[in-house]
């Protein structure tokens, strides 16, 4: 009998069988094939993982950031000479095509060429003779122990949008990636392991929600980065908080684009296809809802019905597949039963995809592209974060009564216009009440000198990742005023 592969947890440079007594599958979601077991870890192990990033943080944060960011220009290289392998592993525990697999890993690159930048980025500030003889500097100090909890749609990105950042400016660090795709998070810590980071600086935890409470209420641990659901975003911030740490927690989202008449509309529908579409609709950027302004209404709504029909679904893996299957078989049943809901609230169906397969995996979980027509405003579909390849199109008469449904949504992690106007874009890019603004594109994307400012139901807490936020969420300002007499 085959027995599956037991995944360790990386602790003080080590590969460490972890001591759970519950372990997960982690499947492939287009074949149904169990790829690996993930260990649920208990508290001890967060323990002990917090306890040796505690001794390591003694010697790296006088580590200076010249040298600090030596192991991150390795940790570059080896990402772009292993890509294509890593990108394999996302396809084949997350699902999306490995193209996309490969856009997510340029993303997370990104991040860590700019943590590479950390010797300038962290920079204080001083002003000489503040007062006769006194001088003022600010400096930037590192946390100390930080860790981040990270959900299942981009494996590769997400740990780097925060791991590069805090090493760099000298923190000592614990992932719990998703279980549902830790594989990949063990490649990227085996690629870390070969840069010769000292033990204790990059520790790496698997489990779920106890693993998750362990770290929140764990003393040493200062600070938290999560991404992942809202009810698990706002539960996370609250604990985290209530326990002295400082956090930045990522949501969900539910992404409205405006389409205008004087848009290009069918390079527009081809956009807001992939938008809605691409990683089967499993990005926190993709679209879900159309507001469709006045005359664009025919050929909009022609367009995008017939992108979404053509699109070939199939394992992400093969040749010509454009896209792959949602993550569980609970994710499908899920999706499925919201269109099913769109339905019963008056939603016209004119692309379905519940209840298919696709014939080579039929143990894979495929969602295939759905257009629900007509969805009224204030209907349940019009408001849940689907996660999901499903686009609601909704008809109004002017911008303005666009930007107010774009308002009157409780999430705001992106909006996007697209049109001819720069009148019309620079109105729509004032007014509307979301952190990332796209014109004219479908997924507005910071790249990671920039902030991922998600607003309101998206995001708990003030500092983004990304950015020069994450340098500050990553750094303790200490001023100190100076007299020599
Ligand atoms: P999730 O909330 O189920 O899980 C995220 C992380 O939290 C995982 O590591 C998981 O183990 C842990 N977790 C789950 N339930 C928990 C609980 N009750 N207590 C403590 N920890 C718990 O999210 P997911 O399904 O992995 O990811 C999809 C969600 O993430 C979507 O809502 C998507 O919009 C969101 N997301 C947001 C962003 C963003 O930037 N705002 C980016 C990517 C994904």
């Amino acid at each position: 009998m085959k027995t599956e592969r037991e995944l360790l947890n990386y602790i003080h440079g080590q590969w460490r069988p972890s001591s759970a007594d519950q372990y997960l599958n982690v499947t492939n979601p287009a074949t149904g094939q169990i790829l690996a077991r993930v260990p649920l870890s208990p508290a001890a192990e967060v323990d002990e993982a917090a306890r040796h990033a505690a001794a390591a943080f003694e010697v790296w944060r006088r580590t200076p950031p010249t040298e600090r960011v030596q192991y991150l220009f390795r940790l570059k290289n080896l990402l772009e000479e292993n890509s294509l392998d890593l990108a394999r592993i996302i396809t084949s525990e997350c699902g999306k095509t490995v193209a996309e697999s490969l856009g997510e890993l340029r993303r997370a690159i990104e991040n860590v060429e700019m943590a590479c930048g950390i010797p300038s980025l962290m920079q204080g500030t001083n002003v000489e003779d503040v007062a006769g003889g006194i001088d003022e500097h600010l400096f930037r100090q590192p946390v100390g122990v930080v860790a981040a909890i990270t959900p299942f749609n981009f494996p590769g990105m997400v740990p780097l949008w925060f791991l590069p950042c805090a090493i760099a400016c000298g923190n000592c660090f614990i992932l719990k990636p998703s279980e549902k795709v830790p594989l990949t998070v063990v490649r990227l810590f085996e690629l870390m392991e070969q840069t010769g980071l000292p033990p204790g600086v990059v520790q790496l935890v698997h489990g779920e929600k106890e693993t998750v409470n362990a770290i929140l209420d764990h003393p040493v641990i200062r600070a938290i980065s999560f991404v992942g659901s809202t009810p698990v975003a706002r539960y996370v911030y609250a604990r985290a908080t209530a326990a002295g740490k400082r956090a930045q927690c990522q949501g969900g989202a539910r992404n409205p684009v405006i389409v205008m008449p004087d848009a290009d509309l069918d390079v527009t529908a081809k956009i807001v296809a992939e938008s809605a579409f691409g990683c089967a609709g499993q990005r926190c950027l993709a679209s879900s809802t159309a507001l469709i302004v006045g005359e664009a209404r025919r050929s909009f709504t022609e367009a995008i019905t017939h992108g979404a029909a053509a699109l070939r679904v199939g394992n992400g893996m093969e040749e010509g597949v454009q896209m792959g299957p949602v993550i569980t078989a609970q994710s499908k049943a899920r999706i499925e039963s919201l269109i099913a809901l769109g339905r019963q609230e008056g939603a016209r169906v004119l692309v379905d995809g519940s209840g298919k397969s696709v014939e080579r995996h039929p143990n894979g979980c495929f969602v295939f592209p759905t257009v629900l027509d007509s969805v009224d405003p204030r209907s349940e579909i019009a408001r849940t974060e689907v996660f999901g390849p499903v686009l609601s199109l909704m008809y109004v008469a002017t911008i303005d009564d666009a930007i107010a449904e774009v308002n009157r949504a409780p999430y705001g992690n992106m909006a996007c216009l697209f049109t001819g106007s720069g009148s019309a874009a620079r109105n729509f890019r004032y007014r509307a009440n979301a952190g990332n603004i796209g014109i004219n594109v479908g997924v507005a994307a910071p790249m990671a000198f920039f902030p991922f400012s998600g607003w309101k139901e998206s995001f708990f807490g003030d500092l983004h990742a990304q950015g020069r936020h994450a340098v500050e969420f990553y750094t303790e300002t200490k001023v100190v005023v100076e007299r020599w007499p």
